[in-house]
């Protein structure tokens, strides 16, 4: 489904064949979850195949490393060039792109002396689906800030998100939501929330979340449209009265939330300030204009 049998992947500064490609069973990455990657899109402009917000995606990938001590060797600029010729190589244009940085063979609890780099893509529809979603609340909660760099994206992270959303699916609900340590709103598995209430928008703040680039460009959208966004701490009883809520991410976008635990939110999503948003996204990934959408 990632790959065909000539499907051509980016690998320590080669272009290589992905069925033919090969990587070390004993690397730190594969047996501990320690590496950094990125999840990133192109997009299909009327100016050719743009790579959404490709530099904020490398930089993060290089903070990532450098917060949980991975040494990142690379030139971003490099990086964007290459990402660019493997679209073109694939004849892709609406990609999902995924850098990762994974870590040379080493049993022993430590940093890695030699990194690794690998750069695929493909093509991949809304990671979350287009309909809204039922989402329910976890019963775990984020990783604690304090037991790892919880603003880094790092593999082994995603051992929580994976136990979270395959709880939620498996009764019966599309997606998790989990609350930070303290019991407060955090994100998705893979997504950050957005929630309104009284014509404003509400996000949790950062420190408990990963930092999310779409999370960032809402908030840059709004401000454009003049929708006011807070960011705070948020309980579970705040979303639970919201007119309407959404999850942002590169793979989910802007996405919709019906329900949270089976509760609906009032506001039908048409007439909401998040279908806006996500109406705004949607232009804004292509390049358009969406100044008409403004609702001084
Ligand atoms: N939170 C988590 C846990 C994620 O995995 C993602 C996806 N990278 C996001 C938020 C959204 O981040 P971004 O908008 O940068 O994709």
């Amino acid at each position: 489904m990632y790959y065909k049998e000539n499907t051509i992947i980016f690998h320590n500064g080669k272009f290589v064949n992905a069925p033919k490609a090969v990587s070390d069973l004993y690397g730190q990455t594969l047996h501990y979850g320690y590496g950094v990657f990125e999840g990133i899109r192109a997009y299909q402009t009327s100016k050719g195949v743009k790579i959404f917000k490709a530099r904020e995606h490398y930089e993060r990938l290089r903070r990532s490393s450098h917060m949980i001590n991975i040494p990142f060797g690379f030139n971003i600029d490099e990086l964007i060039e290459v990402t660019y010729e493997l679209l073109a190589k694939n004849k892709l244009t609406n990609a999902y792109i995924r850098p990762l940085v994974f870590c040379d063979p080493n049993m022993s609890l430590t940093r890695p002396n030699k990194v690794s780099i690998m750069i695929c893509a493909w093509e991949w529809g809304a990671y979350l689906g287009d309909k809204q979603l039922r989402v329910m609340v976890s019963s775990y909660c984020r990783p604690h800030p304090k037991s790892t760099h919880i603003e880094a994206k790092a593999c082994g992270h995603y051992v929580n998100s994976i136990l979270a959303s395959t709880e939620a699916k498996d009764k019966g609900f599309d997606e998790a939501l989990l609350l930070d340590h303290d019991g407060y709103l955090a994100e998705g598995p893979g997504a950050n929330l957005f929630f309104e209430k009284f014509g404003k928008l509400f996000t949790p703040q950062v420190g408990n979340i990963l930092p999310g680039i779409t999370r960032a460009t809402v908030i840059e959208i709004c401000r454009e449209l003049g929708i006011e966004v807070r960011e705070g701490l948020y309980k579970l009883s705040d979303l639970q009265k919201a007119d309407s809520a959404f999850y942002c991410g590169t793979a989910a976008e802007v996405v919709g939330i019906q329900s949270v635990n089976n509760k609906s939110f009032v506001v039908p999503w048409n007439e909401s300030l998040s279908k806006l948003v996500q109406d705004a996204y949607r232009l804004r990934v292509v390049e358009k204009d969406y100044s008409k959408l403004l609702v001084h």
